[in-house]
């Protein structure tokens, strides 16, 4: 990937977690590396399709200025969101934020916090079944949509369908979207399980298999195979659900999932046991 690069800029500003730093200032330098596709731009020599180092150094000081935070890494990570949300043709970023001065009793050069964020693509899926299903959705995607670390690029039809499990309950109204994001796996998780809590889930009462204001569930992130406790990727179960399936083909049908390596439109076409909800 080509890279757009600012070293060295340097910036007085408020960050630190000790008062006096708050108050007298420091010195900080920075050093931004910034991934983009600049052959349009090269092409057709116009500034309009590249990212203005200029405009970026701009952007620096004045979000350097305008805040204090404690944490080298907030300030770094505030930054990032803050270039992500306004170039849309940025795809990586690398920050690196020194603080020369540091109060710390050490013989030293610089300290400094470097952090890497990407834009990654990810297929979540959506459901409700209980309160006004469409709107909640509509308002849940509305939510992703407005956070500045996330951009919906794309949704399948809603499919409805009837609900397994034997807990008397109305129809589920499912659907894929696909987003972008800089959230790392985990943070993207608690991001979304945060949108489900305002339409009004409740993960600690919740019956299993029972109602569903809003449920999203991560399909796909990028080609990532992830395994905690409290996260899987690819989803284990997409592979047995028809209106997961359905909507994921119809929006994203030559993706391969990571650990089948087949294309979703192949696995969709598969017959297997389907229509099991967990
Ligand atoms: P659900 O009731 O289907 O929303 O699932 C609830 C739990 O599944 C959550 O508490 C998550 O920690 C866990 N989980 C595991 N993998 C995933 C995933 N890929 N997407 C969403 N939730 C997941």
């Amino acid at each position: 990937m080509d890279e757009i690069r600012i070293s060295g800029l340097k910036i007085f500003a408020y960050h630190g977690v000790y008062a006096r730093e708050n108050e007298q200032g420091q010195d900080f330098i920075l050093h931004a590396v910034m991934g983009v596709s600049t052959q349009h731009a090269g092409l057709t020599d116009d500034l309009e399709a590249s990212i203005s180092y200029e405009e970026v150094c701009e952007i620096l000081q004045r979000e350097m200025k305008e805040h204090t935070w404690k944490l080298l890494e907030a300030v770094a990570e505030h930054i990032s969101i803050v270039l992500f949300a306004k170039y849309p043709i940025l795809q990586e970023l690398t920050l690196e934020i020194e603080k020369p001065d540091a109060p710390i009793d050490a013989d030293f050069r610089s300290v400094s916090v470097r952090i890497h964020r990407k834009r990654h693509t990810v297929y979540v899926a959506y459901g409700a079944n209980e309160g006004d299903c469409e709107n909640q959705i509509q308002e849940g995607i509305a939510a992703i949509d407005r956070d500045p670390c996330c951009r919906v690029r794309r949704m399948s039809r809603p499919v409805r369908s009837t609900p397994y499990g034997g807990v008397e309950q109305k129809d589920f109204y499912n659907g894929v979207l696909h987003m972008e994001t800089i959230y790392e796996p985990m943070e993207l998780l608690q991001f979304l399980q945060g949108i489900e809590a305002a339409q009004g889930r409740d993960r600690e009462h919740a019956v299993h298999w029972g109602p569903r204001p809003l449920d999203l569930d991560i399909l796909l992130y990028d080609d990532l195979v992830y395994d905690s406790k409290e996260l899987v990727i690819p989803h284990p179960e997409m592979a047995k659900r028809d209106f997961v399936m359905l909507p994921l083909a119809e929006i994203a049908p030559f993706v391969r999932h990571p650990l089948t390596g087949r294309t979703i439109r192949e696995m969709a076409e598969m017959p297997m046991e389907k229509h099991v909800r967990k």
